[in-house]
């Protein structure tokens, strides 16, 4: 950063900060990983000059050839990885690749069946607070109240009643596969559109280490930055036939230029998902999990949905007399890095959620195994079931900085 620390010494100074907080911290934030350092190189690229409008051979401005090339390379990738006969990797975000899908084949006002935000949902899944619930007309399906897993004869009753025109799977905390055989029969029986939102789990489908939507779903919409391990940004995934559909729903229907630095990023990480150590990340990634989840149920824990097959694990606090809001604070004080969450239990209204969610991405991208686990599990329970005593958080706090230690992120390389 040598031209930065003499121009900003005050952002330079915050990047260094950033940089110690994600060495000295365990990052439990399911929606986070570190990417490889190339990533940032790319980010941080000449890349972030050339302004593009359009679609490869086809642009508004002269002078396209090597980000006709990147943007190539990242579809091909893209195709080739996830086995899909339409790419477009121009979104800049998940969200924004959800509204293109929505617009691409619906017109405003259109009814769209989504999982609800409280059980597991996305904002961009027609939450009224979102851009998306004004647009379109959205009824939403829960998860059985006993299970805690989806529903699909709810899903069924509702398809058959609402008839909407797309119906939405995936969400943002749910930890159990799904069953997209069965959505996409749904989907059939009352001829509606299936859109699968695997913004979460990317890098599990791409590691091939859980099944993907891809063979089952008209369109598929992702995030690079979750389990996937890129940069920023959004990815459609689709049949060729719509392509020409989705092509002008994103540009020029819900965006101008896109950034070519963080197309030529997805096209890195789509390369770098085909090598052992990307697959083996997210083999441990779901080991860990599954490792995580079963050293909070040896503690009394509840594990919402009885356990994971994601790299989430949704913890239930007020089994334990905890709230989600307070855990957060007690353990972000620790130096570990979870968030709050709703559980299911809370949608019926009480407006606190009642869990958090932990994600092993980043551990597992660290190096960590089933040890560190065990041990993380213990000090989130030693922080806060003894978060009045500052001895005893103090002990957690040393021993999260141990771990850290001895598993850098970026520091060693
Ligand atoms: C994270 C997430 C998104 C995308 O979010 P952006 O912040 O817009 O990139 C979309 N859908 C689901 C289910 C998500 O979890």
């Amino acid at each position: 950063m040598k031209y930065l620390r003499k121009d900003d010494p005050e952002i330079a100074a915050l990047v260094d900060r950033e940089e110690e907080r994600i060495e000295n911290t365990l990052n439990l934030i399911a929606a986070e990983n570190y990417p490889p350092r190339s990533i940032m190189e790319i980010m941080g690229s000449i890349f972030n000059i050339k302004t593009i409008e359009g679609y490869p051979g086809r642009r508004f401005h002269a002078g396209c050839s090597c980000a006709d090339a990147v943007e190539r390379l990242a579809v091909e990738r893209a195709k080739a990885l996830f086995g899909a006969g339409y790419v477009n990797v121009q979104p800049h975000s998940g969200t924004s690749a959800n509204l293109a899908v929505y617009f691409s084949v619906l017109e405003a006002g259109d009814r769209i069946l989504a999982m609800s935000l409280p059980h597991g949902g996305h904002l961009s899944h027609g939450h009224r607070a979102s851009i998306t619930s004004k647009c379109f007309d959205f009824r939403h399906y829960g998860l059985d109240p006993e299970t805690e897993h989806i529903d699909y004869g709810e899903v069924r009753s509702l398809a058959q009643r609402f008839k909407p025109k797309m119906i939405v799977v995936g969400a943002s905390s749910y930890p159990r596969l799904i069953d997209y055989r069965e959505m996409a029969r749904i989907a059939g029986e009352v001829s509606a559109y299936l859109l699968a939102d695997m913004a979460h789990i990317a890098g599990l489908v791409a590691a091939r280490v859980i099944p993907s939507p891809v063979p089952h779903c008209d369109f598929v919409t992702f995030t690079v930055y979750k389990t996937m391990m890129g940069g920023r940004g959004g990815v459609i995934l689709s049949r060729g036939k719509y392509g020409r559909r989705l092509d002008t729903a994103v540009f020029p229907g819900c965006q101008g230029t896109s950034a070519v630095n963080a197309i030529a990023a997805k096209a890195f990480i789509f390369r770098q998902a085909g090598q052992p150590d990307f697959v083996n990340v997210q083999r441990s990634t779901l080991e860990n999990a599954v490792q995580l989840a079963a050293a909070f149920e040896r503690k009394n824990y509840r594990i919402v949905t009885g356990g994971t097959q994601t790299h989430q694990v949704i913890v239930d606090l007020a089994s334990r007399g905890l709230d989600g809001n307070t855990a957060e604070q007690t353990l972000e004080s620790v130096g570990i890095i979870t968030n709050r969450n709703f559980i299911p239990r809370d949608a019926a209204g009480s407006g606190k959620p009642s869990g958090i969610r932990l994600g092993t991405g980043a551990l597992s991208a660290r190096g960590m195994g089933p040890s560190e686990m065990v041990r993380i599990a213990d000090l989130i329970d030693a922080a806060i079931s003894r978060a009045d005593s500052p001895e005893a958080l103090h002990h957690v706090s040393r021993q999260v900085l141990e771990i850290c230690v001895q598993f850098p992120v970026y520091r060693s390389q």
